[in-house]
């Protein structure tokens, strides 16, 4: 199994998963002639995506979810909740997550669908596994619950929001009642909270970790890391921070 970031940010989301002939794309918050563009420098054809995987409704995650599903016949999955914001348009072929179901597979990939706190309908985010390694997909959600560190801590692989620097954050051009909603318990993860969470697992397990949904006000690449290897220093070489503008490597789980 392996994994990219086509992209994380405000802007637009998008990771693509493959594990053996199975290719999963994790929402699509680019239009889709951007995400065709950003698939091009992985040498990937969309026309052999094997399904859309949305997490929750907002622009940065579902954006082009619709179009790149009709252009290209690709299946989507998604909760009911998130279907009922009606976001994707007509589907032709559409499968319903049910967080609270345990797992179900796509191809020989095994899917594990969790619920988050964030400001949505019905969010979720993912874990992978295949071929004994597991995968963990874990951005937009305000507080960590036990549920979810239950899921992390049975990763390999980590991508993990670090949305923005408290400090940043107060001392940033967002009006009061926007920094409450993004520090909010149903807003998105500090760097603290995700050093904190890193603190909770073995994370000397990890083989990578990739920090994502970075904010271009409250946040930098060099912020993250300072206060991630600060608590976790052995963590420096396995660590990489996803970008909004470009595609990152392939990272083998
Ligand atoms: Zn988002
Ligand atoms: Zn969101």
């Amino acid at each position: 199994m392996r994994f990219a970031s086509l992209g994380s940010g405000s802007k637009g989301n998008a990771t693509l998963i493959e594990a053996g002939d199975v290719r999963v794309l994790v929402d699509c918050g680019f239009a889709a002639k951007e995400l065709e563009k950003r698939l091009a420098e992985l040498a990937v054809d969309p026309a052999t995506l094997t399904a859309i995987l949305v997490t929750h409704e907002h622009g940065d995650h579902i954006r082009g979810v619709g179009p790149v599903a009709r252009r290209y016949q690709v299946p989507v999955w998604m909760t009911a909740g998130t279907l009922k914001t009606d976001r994707c348009g007509q589907l032709s072929e559409l499968n319903l997550i049910n967080c609270h179901a345990g797992n179900f597979t796509i191809g020989g990939l095994e899917v594990t669908p969790f619920p988050v706190p964030h400001d949505a309908r019905e969010p979720c985010q993912f874990s992978f596994v295949h071929g004994g390694r597991c995968f963990t997909l874990l951005t937009d959600l305000g507080q960590v619950t036990p549920h979810i560190m239950q899921e992390v801590a049975r990763c390999d692989v980590l991508l993990l929001e670090c949305n923005h620097d408290l400090d940043m954050l107060a001392n940033g051009p967002y009006p009061p009642r926007l920094q409450a909603r993004v520090s909010g318990t149903f807003g998105h993860l500090s760097n603290c909270q995700a050093t904190e969470l890193l603190l909770q697992i073995e994370s000397s397990k990890l083989s990578h970790l990739v920090v994502a949904h970075l904010s271009q006000q409250n946040n930098s690449p060099e912020r993250v890391r300072e206060t991630i290897l600060k608590s976790l220093p052995e963590l420096g070489d396995r660590l990489t921070v996803a970008q909004q503008n470009g595609v990152s490597e392939w990272f083998e789980c």
